[in-house]
Parts: structure tokens; sequence; C-alpha cells
């Protein structure tokens, strides 16, 4: 193990793991992603409170049995927020347990040689006098190193073990961060999802000045759909619209639902004219498709859609960019619907947004 502590050994583990995991070993903390988490947090000074209840806990020499492990980890973690963190550690917790496991297959190989360059040694000591107690102490030494070997062999396979539990934990939290991102009825990413991309855009147009539109489009007379036929027809209606939207705009950027029959796309290094081309093509689709029931062959009608396009300007803030693409759909609206508008239709326009058309 020594090898790990030399500069072989600490050259590739940064510095604030590599603290973490020795405390953790010293103080008996069992080597669970969370526990690394907090562990890891504490290592790298990032939360003041967190250190200082972690060493009360150390000069009192309480141990860190699971509960109170589990209890701090509950107290400087919620569940929600750190859902992504506990995800991304568990990846580098991963990635160090991976480490370890190849310095100690190393050091298993070395010593695996050690042993048996010295029984060959003890073979080449014949004749002269004193052979056999030398040859006794080196048997004694022999295997004392396969007791090493062995333990060696038993920590590298109870750190894959260790790997695979982490991988399949990690897998849990990437479906569980995927689920709460996603709309339970449509199946394309839900309103959270559409804030964390907008957020995202918003810092690279900020950082690097990469443009980007927004669509926001409507169903047109979505309502009748429900009031007609009732509620499972209207969703029905919301899962073939979803899947169209989904099938032609997630190659090229981010749909979502919005919020009841209003989906976005965000369409990044995407200007209007793009977006214009993207909505169309989706109108299209939509206004041509009909829905029937399989069962009775009762055909509810088409579907038809309003669209209105938004590309982000200046210093503006996101808020500005979603009104603009909001006023373009009213005027869609207004102009009788089944049809694209953008920002550019609102020059001129005296009070884009001034009623939404009734029904
Ligand atoms: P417009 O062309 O002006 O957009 O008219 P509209 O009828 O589409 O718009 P309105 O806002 O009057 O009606 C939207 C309806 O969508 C009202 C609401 O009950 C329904 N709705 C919202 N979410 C769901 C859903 O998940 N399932 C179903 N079936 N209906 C929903
Ligand atoms: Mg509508
Ligand atoms: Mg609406």
């Amino acid at each position: 193990m020594s090898k790990f502590l030399t500069s072989t050994g600490t050259d590739f583990i940064n510095s604030a793991s590599n603290s973490a995991l020795t405390m953790m070993t010293s103080y008996k903390v069992a080597p669970t992603p969370q526990n690394y988490h907090l562990w890891y947090t504490h290592a790298a000074q990032s939360d003041f409170e967190l250190s200082k209840t972690l060493e009360n806990v150390i000069t009192k020499k309480v141990p860190f049995n699971d509960d109170l492990n589990d209890k701090l980890y509950e107290k400087f973690f919620s569940q929600e927020k750190e859902l992504k963190a506990v995800s991304e550690t568990g990846a580098k917790f991963q990635k160090e347990v991976a480490k370890i496991v190849s310095i100690i297959k190393d050091v298993g190989e070395d010593t695996s040689n050690h042993s048996k360059a010295l029984a060959e040694h003890v073979d080449t000591i014949s004749d002269f006098e004193g052979a056999e107690e030398l040859k006794a102490v080196i048997k004694l030494i022999l295997d004392d190193t396969d007791k090493i070997k062995q333990q060696s062999e038993k920590l590298e396979n109870k750190l894959v073990e260790s790997t695979e539990r982490i991988k399949g934990l990690q897998v849990n939290l990437d479906n569980a961060r995927l689920e709460s991102r996603t709309d339970a009825l449509t199946n394309i990413g839900n309103r959270k999802y559409f804030n964390e991309q907008l957020e995202e855009l918003m810092e690279k147009y900020k950082s690097e000045h990469q443009e980007f539109c927004l669509i926001i489009c409507d169903i047109d007379y979505f309502k009748k759909f429900n009031d007609t036929f009732g509620h499972q027809v209207g969703d029905q209606v919301l899962k073939v619209v979803a899947h169209v939207i989904k099938n032609e705009a997630q190659d090229v950027g981010f749909p979502a639902r919005y919020g009841g029959e209003e989906f976005a796309i965000l369409l990044p290094n995407t200007g209007t004219d793009g977006g214009a081309i993207i909505a169309e093509m989706i109108r299209k689709i939509i206004s041509q498709r009909t829905i029937k029931n399989r069962a009775t062959g009762v055909n509810f009608g088409k579907i038809t859609m309003s669209f209105g396009i938004a590309t982000i300007h200046g210093n503006e803030p996101a808020s500005d960019l979603i009104e603009r693409a909001d006023e373009a759909l009213y005027l869609a609206k207004q102009n009788g619907r089944n049809r694209v508008q953008s920002e550019l239709d609102l020059i001129g326009e005296h009070k884009p947004v001034a009623v939404k058309a009734s029904a």
C-alpha cells in the first residue's frame, strides 16, 4: 500500500479527494458515495458549518456509525437540491476507487514477483553451513508475503464490488434526475427541464455570445377536445402533439411542455429565421394529423397549433425573451391561429399583445 502514498499514487489523486479518503479511512467511515460527498466537501473546505460539525464530532471521539453518517448527510444536503451533486460525486468516487484498485493490482503483482524471486533464491542456497535455518526463515517470509498477497486480493475484490454498487446507484440517481425533468403524461421535458436549459443557454449567451431562439406554441381550441370528447381524448391530443414536437426538435434543440397545452422549444445557435423553419415544419405535420378512436372509428378531428418565435437580444433578461415569444404567439392566435409569427411581425404593431382571441 505504500505505493499509494508515494509520488506515483498522489500524482493522479487530487489533494481534496486524497485527504477525504485518508480521513474516511482513519475515522473508519464507511465508503459510500454519500459519506464521500460529505468528507470531500469538508476536505475541499467548501462548507464552513459542515467542517465545524465534523471537527466537533472528531474531537469528541464519537464513532461515525451509519446512523450518525445519515444524520450528518441529511443535515447538510437536502435530497432534491443535492441529487445532481451526489450523482457527480458518485462518478468521482468511482474513479478514485478504480485508481485504488489499479494501485492494489500493481502492489499485488510486485508482491507476487518478490515472492517468486525469493523462492528462486531459496533454491540457490544449498550446501553452506546454516543453509537449513536460513531456508526456514525465508519460508516464513514467503508465507507472510503470501498472506499479504491474499489480503490485497481480498481488498481488490471488495473495492471492485463497491465500484459496481456505486455504478448501480449512479444509474438510479441519473434515472431519478431524468424522471424529475420529464412530463409524466407526454414523456417530453417538463417546465423544470425548460428552465434549466434556458438558464444554460443564457449563460452561454452572456459568456460566449452564442445566440439562441425560443418557440412557444399552443394547441388551438384545445378546450373543445376536452369539452366534446372528454379529458382522455384531450390527453391523447397532448401526447400526439408532444410526440411530433419531440421527434422534430430533439436533435436540434430542447423541446419541453411549458404548461397545460403549451409547449416550448429552445434552439441553440439559431435565430428567428431558423426557428421559423422548424416551427413551420412542426405546424404542418400537426395540421395533417387527425386523431381517431381506434375501437369505434370515431374521428376527433384535426389538431392545429399556433407558434410564436423570439431571439435573444442585447442584455435583456430571459423573461423579456419569453414575453416576446408569447406576444408573437398571441399575434398568431389573433391572426386566425394555425400559423407561425415571430418577433419581427410585432414591429409596427401598435399593441401586439392586446387581447387573446377568444375561441
Ligand atoms: P386557444 O386556441 O385560444 O389556445 O384556446 P384553447 O381552448 O386551446 O385554450 P384555453 O386556455 O381556453 O384552454 C386550455 C385547456 O387545456 C384548459 C385546460 O383544462 C386544458 N388542459 C390543461 N392541461 C391539460 C391536461 O393535462 N389534460 C387535458 N385533458 N386538458 C388539459
Ligand atoms: Mg390553446
Ligand atoms: Mg394555452
